[in-house]
C-alpha cells in the first residue's frame, strides 16, 4: 500500500523548549488546512524526548497558541516521551533483524575518529568500526549504542512536495545511532516511529529538517513501513530577506495576540500568504483558506514578513468582526491605558462605541487607544496638539459652542444643528469648530465623529468636560 491512497494524516510536532514561533504556527497550519482540505486528520504531537530542554510552560503555551488560532488536533496530543518504549523495541526489532547493530566504540575512539577525519580534511562520519564485527568481540557488559545499518550502495531521492525531486548518495549518510548506550531513543528513531505509528501520510515540516528525511527514510525502509510523502517547508524570513530574528518583530504568536492585538483570524490569513499563494487573493479566511489550500503552492523560496500586509489584514477583519467580541478583546487593553479596572457601565459603553472607532483601527490597541477618552477622569490630560488647538480663534470658538450646546436637546440632529450655527455665526467651517470641540471632549486630535463622541459621552460629561477647559483658557 502507498500512503497516498490512504486517507490524510498530517501532524504538527513541535519540540516544547519554548514559545509558539510563528514558523511553527504556519507549519502547523500548512498541515491543518491540508487535512481540513482533504477531510483528512491533523494530529498534535509533543515531541518532549530533550528531558533537560522541554519545559510545562512551554507545553502550555504551544497548545494555548493552538487553540488560538483555532488549529484544533483530532484526538488526544501525543507525547512523545511517553513512547520510549515503543521506539526502543522498533530498535531491537531492527536488530534481530540484522538492519541494525551494536557498536560498542567508546567516546575516546569516536573521539580520535573524529579528530583523524578532520586532520585527513574527510567528512565526519562514523566509519562504520562496528558493522561487520562480531559483538562477541566487545568486553563483557560493555555499553553499546544501536546503530542502523544503513545502505552504502546507491543514492536516495524524495520527491518533495515543495522541494521538488531531491536527491542524496547513500555513501554520504553514516549509520546512525538508534538507541544511546542508556537505553533511550534518539530524536531520528522517535520521529519515525510515532509518525508510522500515527499513521502520517504526510509529513509537512520546515526545510531544516530536509537533510533529516534521508536519515529516516533509512529507518522506514529496513522496516518496511510506508513511505510519508514529504513536503518541506522555507522557513520565513524576515522583510529584509535574511533569516527571521528577534529584530524583525514579535516572534511568539503570544506577542501577537497580547502585546499587538491582532486578531486570530488574521494571523491566520497572513501566515498563510506567507510563501503560499493563490493568485493575488490576499484576504482569505478560514473556509475559503480550506476550499483552496494545496501543499504544492508553497513557493520554494523563503517567503518574507511584511508588517503593513499584517495591520492591513488585520484591519480588514477588525472590522469584520462582531461588536460583542471586539469589546470582550479590547477591554483589557483599554484597562491597561486608564490604569483601572472596567466596569460594567464601562463595557457596556465600550461596546456601544466599537461601531464608530472599528473603521479606524488596524489593531485592538489602537481601538483602545481610540476608547480611551470615554473613561478618563476629569480634567483630562491633554495632548499638547489637543491643547494648542484651544488657544486663540479656538478658545472663542470653544465658548459659543459650548453656550450653544448646553440649552440644546442631545440628539445627533440637535447638535448637529448647534454647532453648524456656531459655524455660520463665526463665518467658518465646520471643521474649525469641531477641532476644538473634539480637542476639549477627548484630550486628542483625533476621534471618532464629532457628533458620535457627543452622544457616547452624554450631556453631563461633554459639558463638564468643555468647561474644564474654558476654565483653563480663562
Ligand atoms: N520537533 C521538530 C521541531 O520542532 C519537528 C520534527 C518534525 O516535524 O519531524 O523542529
Amino acid at each position: 500500500m502507498t500512503a497516498a491512497s490512504a486517507p490524510v494524516v498530517t501532524r504538527f510536532a513541535p519540540s516544547p523548549t519554548g514559545f509558539l514561533h510563528i514558523g511553527g504556527a504556519r507549519t502547523a497550519l500548512f498541515n491543518w488546512l491540508w487535512a481540513r482540505h482533504t477531510g483528512g486528520k491533523f494530529l498534535l504531537r509533543i515531541e518532549d524526548t530533550d528531558r533537560a530542554r522541554s519545559t510545562q510552560p512551554a507545553i502550555e503555551a504551544i497548545l494555548d497558541g493552538m487553540r488560538w488560532l483555532g488549529l484544533d488536533w483530532d484526538g488526544d496530543e501525543i507525547y512523545q516521551f511517553a513512547r520510549a518504549s515503543r521506539h526502543a523495541e522498533v530498535a531491537f526489532d531492527l536488530l534481530e533483524r540484522g538492519h541494525a547493530y551494536k557498536c560498542f566504540a567508546t567516546a575516546e575512539e569516536l573521539a580520535e575518529m573524529r579528530e583523524q577525519q578532520r586532520a585527513a580534511k574527510l567528512p565526519m562520519r562514523y566509519d562504520g568500526r562496528w558493522r561487520n564485527r562480531d559483538p562477541k568481540e566487545a568486553p563483557e557488559g560493555a555499553p553499546f549504542v544501536v546503530r542502523l545499518k544503513a545502505e552504502t550502495e546507491g543514492e536516495t531521492t524524495i520527491r518533495d512536495l515543495v522541494q521538488g525531486d531531491v536527491t542524496v548518495r547513500n555513501s554520504e549518510l553514516d549509520d546512525m545511532v538508534l538507541l544511546r548506550s542508556d537505553g533511550t531513543p534518539t530524536y531520528m528513531l522517535a520521529v519515525v516511529v510515532d509518525d508510522h505509528d500515527m499513521g502520517i501520510t504526510h509529513v509537512i515540516r520546515g526545510d531544516d529538517h530536509l537533510n533529516n528525511a534521508f536519515r529516516q527514510l533509512g529507518i522506514i525502509r529496513a522496516m518496511n513501513w510506508p513511505e510519508p510523502i514529504y513536503g518541506h517547508v522555507p522557513l520565513i524570513h524576515g522583510d529584509d530577506g535574511q533569516k527571521l530574528s528577534k529584530r524583525h518583530g514579535a516572534l511568539a504568536v503570544d506577542a501577537y495576540r497580547d502585546e499587538m492585538g491582532i486578531l486570530p483570524e488574521a494571523l491566520n490569513n497572513y501566515l498563510l500568504r506567507i510563501g503560499w499563494g493563490h493568485g493575488d487573493e490576499e484576504l482569505i479566511d478560514r473556509d475559503r483558506a480550506i476550499e483552496i489550500f494545496d501543499v504544492s503552492g508553497i513557493g520554494r523560496s523563503p517567503g518574507r514578513t511584511d508588517r503593513k500586509k499584517l495591520e492591513n489584514v488585520n484591519g480588514h477583519y477588525i472590522r469584520a468582526a462582531d461588536d460583542r467580541r471586539l469589546t470582550d478583546l479590547t477591554a483589557p487593553f483599554v484597562a491597561q491605558k486608564i490604569g483601572r479596572d472596567m466596569t460594567a457601565t464601562d463595557i457596556n459603553l465600550l461596546h456601544r462605541s466599537i461601531e464608530f472607532l472599528k473603521p479606524r483601527a488596524k489593531d485592538l490597541l489602537e481601538l483602545a487607544e481610540g476608547a480611551t477618552f470615554l473613561f478618563r477622569t476629569r480634567p483630562l490630560d491633554m495632548e499638547e496638539r489637543a491643547l494648542a488647538l484651544l488657544e486663540g480663534q479656538g478658545a472663542q470658538l470653544l465658548a459659543a459652542v459650548t453656550t450653544a450646546l448646553s440649552s440644546v436637546e442631545w440628539t445627533n440632529e440637535a447638535l448637529d444643528a448647534a454647532v453648524r450655527g456656531v459655524a455660520e455665526e463665526a463665518g467658518v467651517g465646520l471643521g474649525k469648530v469641531a477641532q476644538p470641540l473634539r480637542a476639549a471632549l477627548t484630550g486628542r486630535t483625533t476621534s471618532p465623529g464629532i457628533f458620535d463622541v457627543l452622544l457616547l459621552l452624554g450631556r453631563e460629561e461633554s459639558l463638564a468636560r468643555l468647561s474644564d477647559q474654558l476654565a483653563t483658557a480663562n
